[in-house]
C-alpha cells in the first residue's frame, strides 16, 4: 500500500521513514524548490529556518528528555545531527548544510520512498499525512480549511507565557475570580507604585524586529502586552491587568492592578499570565515578568511570542491521535498540529508515521504514557481547552506531577526524567515496538 507524506520538513522525513519501515510504500511531495516559503532557502529536505541548535542534550532538561524518547524510537533529525553536530556545550547544535544533507540523503537512501517535488493544492487521496509545517502553501491550507470547518486553522500563534505552580509565591499571589463563584485564577497583586515601574519596563522594553511577511496583523482584542502598555498609562489596567472583583485577602483591599494567572493544564502545574501575549524579547521577558509580585522566583516554562505560524486546533477538530474526525486516512503532523519547535515537530512526525502505519494494518494507535514527554505534550494536544488553544513546546510542567512535592528544581527534574525514561522503554516494549539501539542512548 502507498502512504502519500506531503512536506519534506522534519516531520514529513520522519513520518516518511517510520512507514517504510513498518513495510509502506511512501510518496513524499516536497514543493521546493518549484515552490518555495518565505522562510526556505534551499531544496534539501528537513531544512532549518532558523537557528542551527536543537536545545538542550542535558536529560534532566525537557528538551534532553524528548530526545531520547525520539533516539529510541529511531528519530533520523537526531541521527542526521550526531553526524553534523559542532560544539555548543549541553546544546545539540548542528552544521545546518551538513545537517540538511544527511537529512536529504537518509530519505534518498530509501527505495520505498518516491520524493515528488510538487506544490500539494489540495488534500491527497488514500492514506496521507500533512505535514507542510507553519507556512503551508494558501491553496492546500484553504483545502485543510475546508475539511476541519470553520476555527480549524488559524495564521497566527499569540503566545502567552507559562509558569509552572511550584515557583509562584503563595504569600504574595492569592485565588480569587472577577466574580465570587469562581476562584480558578491566582492574583498577582500590584500598588500603584508597582505597576507604574510595570508599564514603563514593559514600554522600554526590546521586541523582535521580525521580518516583512512576519508582520503580524494584530486584533484590538489581542494586542502586545507591550503595545497595550505604549498606548497609555492606564490602558493595561482598565484591560488585561484591571483589578475590578478583586480583594486581596491580606490587605481587605482591591490592588491598583493585578496579573492574573490562567490554569493550562488539570494537574495545575501549568499557568498562563491572561493577556500577556508578547512580542518581547526573552531576555526582556525574563528580567521584566520575573518583576511581577509573586513570580521572582517563578520557572517560565514557555516564554510568550507572536508570530506567523498556521496551527490547527488540535483539540477541536482532530481526533486524539491527530486525524480528520471526518476522515481516518488523513492525519497531520508537525508544527501544524499544535507542536512548537524543531525536535517537537520531528518527535509529532515520528508518532504520525507509526501511528497511521498501525491503523492501516488493524492495529490500534498508541500514544506513550503521561509521565513521559512526548505523552505530556500529546496529552495537551488532545485535552487543552479549544476556545484557547496555543501552541506548545517540550516542558516539565507537561508530564504528571511526582507523587511527592520536592522542592529542589534540580532533584525534582531528575526523578521526572528517570521516571520519564523508564516508563517511555516499558511502554516500547508493551507496544512491540523495536527500540533502535543504535541510536537509543539510555
Ligand atoms: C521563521 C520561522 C523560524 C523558526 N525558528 C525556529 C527555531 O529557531 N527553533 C525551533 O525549534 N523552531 C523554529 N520554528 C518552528 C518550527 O520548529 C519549524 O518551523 C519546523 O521546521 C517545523 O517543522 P515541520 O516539519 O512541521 O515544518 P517544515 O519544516 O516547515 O516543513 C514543511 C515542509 O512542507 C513544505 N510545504 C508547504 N506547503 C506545501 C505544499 N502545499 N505542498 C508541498 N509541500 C509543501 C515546505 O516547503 C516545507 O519543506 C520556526 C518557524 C518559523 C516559521
Amino acid at each position: 500500500m502507498k502512504v502519500t507524506v506531503v512536506g519534506g520538513g522534519l516531520a514529513g522525513c520522519e513520518a516518511a521513514l517510520q512507514l517504510t519501515q513498518q513495510g509502506y510504500l511512501v510518496r513524499l511531495i516536497e514543493m521546493r524548490p518549484k515552490r518555495s516559503t518565505e522562510a526556505h532557502h534551499t531544496d534539501s529536505l528537513g531544512e532549518l529556518v532558523c537557528t542551527n541548535s536543537f536545545k538542550s542534550e542535558n536529560p534532566t532538561n525537557a528538551h534532553g528528555q524528548l530526545k531520547r524518547e525520539m533516539r529510541a524510537l529511531g528519530s533520523v533529525l537526531l541521527r542526521s545531527a550526531d553526524i553534523s553536530r559542532v560544539p555548543a556545550g549541553s546544546a545539540l547544535a548542528v552544521d545546518r548544510t551538513l545537517f540538511t544533507k544527511a537529512m536529504t540523503a537518509a530519505v534518498e537512501a530509501e527505495s520505498a520512498i518516491e520524493i515528488l517535488r510538487e506544490e500539494c493544492t489540495s488534500l491527497p487521496n488514500g492514506p496521507s499525512i500533512i505535514a507542510t509545517g507553519p507556512l503551508t502553501s494558501n491553496l492546500l491550507s484553504e483545502a485543510i480549511q475546508q475539511i476541519l470547518g470553520d476555527g480549524g486553522l488559524s495564521f497566527f500563534d499569540a503566545i502567552a507565557p507559562i509558569v509552572h505552580r511550584d515557583g509562584v509565591d503563595e504569600n504574595v499571589v492569592f485565588a480569587a475570580g472577577r466574580f465570587d463563584e469562581d476562584s480558578d485564577y491566582l492574583n498577582c497583586p500590584m500598588s500603584e507604585q508597582e505597576y507604574l515601574a510595570f508599564v514603563e519596563a514593559l514600554r522600554d522594553g526590546e521586541a523582535h524586529e521580525g521580518h516583512d511577511w512576519d508582520a503580524v496583523p494584530y486584533f484590538e482584542g489581542c494586542l502586545p502586552i507591550e503595545v497595550m502598555a505604549s498606548r497609555g498609562v492606564d490602558t493595561l489596567r482598565f484591560g488585561p491587568m484591571k483589578p475590578i472583583g478583586l480583594t486581596d485577602p491580606r490587605t481587605g483591599e482591591r490592588p491598583w492592578a493585578v496579573v492574573q494567572l490562567r490554569r493550562e493544564d488539570r494537574a495545575g502545574q501549568m499557568w498562563n499570565l491572561v493577556g500577556f501575549q508578547t512580542r518581547l524579547q526573552i531576555g526582556e521577558q525574563s528580567r521584566i515578568f520575573k518583576s511581577i509580585p509573586g513570580l521572582s522566583d517563578a520557572e517560565f516554562l514557555r516564554w510568550g511570542s507572536i508570530h506567523r505560524n498556521s496551527y490547527l486546533n488540535f483539540p477541536g477538530c482532530l481526533s486524539p491521535f491527530g486525524s480528520s474526525r471526518v476522515r481516518t486516512n488523513l492525519v497531520f503532523a508537525g508544527q501544524l498540529t499544535g507542536v512548537e519547535g524543531y525536535t517537537e515537530s520531528a518527535a509529532s512526525g515520528i508518532l504520525a508515521g507509526i501511528n497511521l502505519g498501525r491503523s492501516l494494518s488493524g492495529e490500534e494507535p498508541l500514544i506513550p504514557p503521561p509521565t513521559t514527554m512526548l505523552g505530556g505534550l500529546f496529552r495537551y494536544l488532545r485535552n487543552a481547552d479549544p476556545s484557547h488553544f496555543q501552541p506548545m513546546n517540550s516542558n516539565w510542567g507537561l508530564v504528571d506531577p511526582l507523587s511527592q512535592r520536592i522542592r529542589s528544581k534540580r532533584e525534582r527534574r531528575e526523578l521526572l526524567a528517570q521516571r520519564a525514561n523508564e516508563d517511555f522503554f516499558v511502554w516500547m516494549e508493551r507496544s512491540g515496538l523495536r527500540l533502535d539501539t543504535t541510536e537509543a542512548r539510555v
